[in-house]
């Protein structure tokens, strides 16, 4: 019997963890998969075009829009981001789970259109550690840092509008609360249910 996948938002601010911690979550969890966005930023060392990002030009991104591709897209910093609609669709369609990371904006976008997404912000442990983490990077210079942390706040401000919140102090224990909210999803009623339609029906048999 096949059941929709969970549509997951995960937004923080740039350096707060998410990208580490949705990798570590995809390699030990089969059954999710993460959202590849198109952006016009361009790509930091070590970054791969199609597997970090789609890496596309302002042009090239303008005439996406143009034909509804994205199922969202937004102005982050000085670049643009969006999230392709049909990819998603597909992979919900077939059962799969699927993860977007996106900013507040793009979360926004989203929960008006697919209300039954369950959405994480992931929190640093304080403003010092998360520009320790953005600096220890090593992939972007101080003016793009700067203007991160300045808008790690504004970022940030926008908490109070997801479902969970997750603090990524300890790295191990971030990663096993977030695979604990997608653990609680799966058991769900709906979804037991529909998985295991046959077994309830025997157990019910008189
Ligand atoms: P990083 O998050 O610090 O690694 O920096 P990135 O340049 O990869 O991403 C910057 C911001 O853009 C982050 O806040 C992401 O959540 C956001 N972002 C990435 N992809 C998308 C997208 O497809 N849509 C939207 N709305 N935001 C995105
Ligand atoms: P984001 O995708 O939110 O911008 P990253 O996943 O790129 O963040 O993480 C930013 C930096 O912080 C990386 O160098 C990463 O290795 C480091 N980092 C992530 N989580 C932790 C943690 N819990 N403790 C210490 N360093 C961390
Ligand atoms: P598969 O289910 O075979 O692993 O993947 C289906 C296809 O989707 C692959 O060709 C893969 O490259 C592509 N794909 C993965 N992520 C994205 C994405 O974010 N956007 C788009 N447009 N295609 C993607």
């Amino acid at each position: 019997m096949s059941v929709k996948g969970t549509l997951y938002i995960v937004s923080a601010p740039s350096g707060a963890g998410k990208t580490s911690l949705v990798k570590a979550l995809l390699e030990q969890d089969a059954q999710v998969r993460v959202s590849v966005s198109h952006t016009t930023r361009s790509m930091r060392p070590g970054e791969q075009d199609g597997v970090d990002y789609n890496f596309i030009t302002m042009e090239q991104f303008d005439a996406l829009i143009a034909e509804n591709l994205f199922l969202e897209y937004a102005d982050v910093f000085t670049n643009k981001y969006g999230t392709s609609r049909v990819w998603v669709e597909d992979e919900l369609s077939r059962g799969v789970d699927v993860i977007l990371e996106i900013d507040w904006q793009g979360a926004q976008q989203v929960r008006a259109l697919m209300p039954e997404a369950v959405s994480v912000f992931i929190l640093p442990p304080s403003q010092q550690e998360l520009r320790k983490r953005l600096t220890g990077r090593g992939q972007d210079g101080s003016e793009v840092i700067d203007l991160r942390m300045s808008q790690a706040v504004n970022e940030m401000a926008h908490y109070n509008e997801f479902d969970y919140v997750v603090i990524n102090d300890d790295f191990s224990t971030a990663l096993a609360q977030l695979q604990a909210i997608l653990t609680s999803q799966r058991l769900r009623l709906e979804v037991q249910h529909a998985l295991h339609v046959d077994l309830l029906n025997d157990l019910l048999s008189a």
